[in-house]
């Protein structure tokens, strides 16, 4: 049978020990051994106990919790060349030339990179005699399939990102907390939530926790826009209502490319309103806690999909992303859906909303 590696890389994300747990159960179940590497891409070029043989028994349990069960690292070293060799290295020692990299934009172009490199790389490894010239012919080709773990549920290709549903549910439920303190004291709150450079958590989190005011990166307000906002909160008021809920994405930033915070927003409608006004900033709870029924699903259906992918690779098979495409889990393109979301952040970074939306709006 073949052998896999499966591991998971930059930010965690709630769901993704589900993605974890169907990638190394489909594994098996199709009769390949299944490894499971810890630490990212740190323990591929540590080697050693960092890649273990998983069976059935070593997921139990784990569907439903956050973060990642086998580790997750930033690791310079899979950033130069010695290292990635290290990696192949150890791959080839224990068999594997089939991977299934769970994590972000980054690590998926690190993935490609290996993918595109493992030629030379085995060539440099066959003529130092760290691997036999059977070995070199048996492991060939290396096949990666990707899946984005992410709450910022900021990749282009695929309408949810692993984890983003769990995050907003966590966001929902701090709303729901905070609002019945801020009724007890007739209090403005205003809520910051993670997303980089995408609303979606702060979109999706006031549509669904009836917020007065909502600002992301994708729709930077015009200028004056502060007398807009005291305005509606102050109408707010003589209708009856004893609070507000203001929600900033950390990325928020006006027509002129300026951040706007948490504070600043305060600091003005305490001033203009006199209303008592706290700033709340959810941080990483956001990427915490118990995985969503959806991402449970969502993880489970990716990480099946994705070795089912490696499985119908050929050696000149591009590399996929597995993505969720309205109902359905298909595959994608990798370097391009890479691509498309660094350039979106660029898009972003540069101020250019159309182009982003643009982007987007054609994933
Ligand atoms: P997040 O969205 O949470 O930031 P990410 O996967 O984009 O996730 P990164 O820190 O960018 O997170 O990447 C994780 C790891 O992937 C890096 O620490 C590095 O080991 C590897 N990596 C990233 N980019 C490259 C690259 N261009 N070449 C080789 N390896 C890379």
């Amino acid at each position: 049978g073949r052998s896999l590696g499966v591991f998971t890389s930059g930010g965690d994300a709630q769901g993704m020990n589900a993605a974890l747990r169907a990638a190394v159960r489909m594994g098996i179940y199709l009769g390949c051994k299944v490894y499971l590497i810890y630490e990212g891409y740190q323990g591929m070029v540590d080697g050693g106990n960092n890649i273990q043989l998983a069976t059935w028994a070593t997921v139990s349990g784990i569907i439903g919790a956050g973060g990642t069960l086998i580790g997750s690292a930033r690791c310079m070293d899979f950033k130069e060349r010695p290292g990635r060799l290290r990696a192949a290295k150890n791959l080839i020692s224990f068999g594997i030339n089939n991977l299934v990299c769970i994590g972000g934009d980054g690590s998926l172009t690190g993935a490609n990179l290996f993918k595109q490199e493992w030629s030379s790389l085995l060539d440099e490894l066959t003529e130092t005699k760290q691997i036999t010239e059977e070995e070199r012919e048996n492991y060939s080709f290396l096949n990666i399939v990707g899946l984005v773990g992410s709450i910022d549920n900021d990749f282009c290709g695929t309408d949810m990102t692993i984890g983003a549903d769990s995050a907003l549910h966590r966001i929902i439920e701090a709303v729901d907390a905070i609002v019945t303190t801020a009724f007890s004291h007739q209090r403005c709150f205003v809520m910051e939530v993670m997303g980089r450079h995408c609303g979606y958590l702060a979109l999706a989190a006031g549509l669904a926790s009836d917020a007065d005011w909502i600002m992301i990166p994708e729709n930077p307000p015009e200028k004056g826009w502060e007398d807009k906002l005291c305005k509606r909160l102050a109408l707010q008021r003589e209708l009856g209502h004893r609070l507000n809920i203001v929600l900033i994405a950390e990325g928020a930033i006006d027509k002129e490319g300026k951040p706007i915070s948490a504070d600043y927003i305060k600091d003005i409608i305490k001033k203009r309103l006199k209303i008592d006004t706290r700033v709340t900033i959810l941080g990483h709870v956001q990427r915490g806690g118990a995985a969503s029924a959806f991402d449970r699903v969502l993880g489970t259906r990716m990480g099946a999909e994705a070795v089912l992918a490696l499985m119908n690779a050929t050696p000149d098979s591009e590399p996929v992303v597995i993505s969720l495409n309205g109902n359905q889990t298909c595959r994608i393109p990798l370097m391009e859906s890479v691509e498309k979301t660094k350039a979106v952040a660029k898009a972003m970074e540069d101020k250019d909303f159309l182009r982003a939306a643009e982007l987007r709006g054609t994933s």
